[in-house]
């Protein structure tokens, strides 16, 4: 099953990605990781990416798509894969279907008003790391962490007007490729202000059919 997901931070992509991947056996493939393992393990491409990136330059895509051509050759991806973040532009998308023959283009749906809700709502503790979420996960104390008592704050990436910016960003990048997936026939939406359960119940349906 070849897979792309698509959604707008805070939909729960990767929660389900995650799911996904291990009730059906297959990889989760994410550019970001891709290239910093390329970079670690210094393949050639990792060197090249790495060259680029020191100069401040952007990753052109012809490195991308050889990057993602060459993880999606290895032997645990041949019988499927979930990509994510990847493609981001159409000359991307029209590389990859040069290679590949993909099933579906999953795409998590979600109101901006409720991303806006749960990203803002996210708290973090300064201490130990802990997730909490004023309204679905909150703290027994307000602003400390139930573990270790120390302080919660709202990372800078969370703060409204740059969930507002970061949203903006995403679907600029994605309508695109939303409206080139559906032309297609690929696309499915997926009503993502439910719980993982439904969500995956819905993903599971596509998948299976
Ligand atoms: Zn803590």
């Amino acid at each position: 099953m070849k897979l792309i997901f698509l959604g707008p931070p805070g939909a729960g992509k990767g929660t389900l990605a995650k799911i996904v991947s291990e009730e059906y056996n297959i990889p989760q493939i994410s550019t970001g990781d891709l290239f910093r393992s390329a970079v670690k393990e210094g393949t050639e491409l990792g060197i090249k990416a790495k060259r680029i990136m020191e100069k401040g330059e952007l990753v052109p895509d012809s490195l991308t798509v050889e990057l993602v051509k060459e993880r999606l050759a290895r032997p645990d991806a041949a019988t499927g894969y979930i990509l994510d973040g990847f493609p981001r532009t159409i000359p991307q998308a029209d590389s990859l279907a040069e290679f590949e023959r993909l099933d579906s283009v999953i795409n998590f749906t979600l109101d901006d008003g409720i991303v806006i809700q749960r990203l803002s709502g996210r708290r973090i503790c300064r201490s130990c790391g802990a997730i909490y979420h004023i309204i679905n996960l909150p703290a027994s104390r307000e602003g400390i962490c139930d573990r270790c008592q120390g302080e919660l704050y709202t990372r800078d990436d969370d703060q409204i007007e740059s969930i507002k910016n970061r949203l903006e960003v995403y679907k600029k990048q994605t309508e695109p490729l939303i409206k080139y997936y559906r032309e297609k026939g690929k696309l499915k939406n997926i009503d993502a202000s439910t719980d993982p359960e439904k969500m995956m119940a819905e993903i599971k349906a596509i998948i299976d059919r």
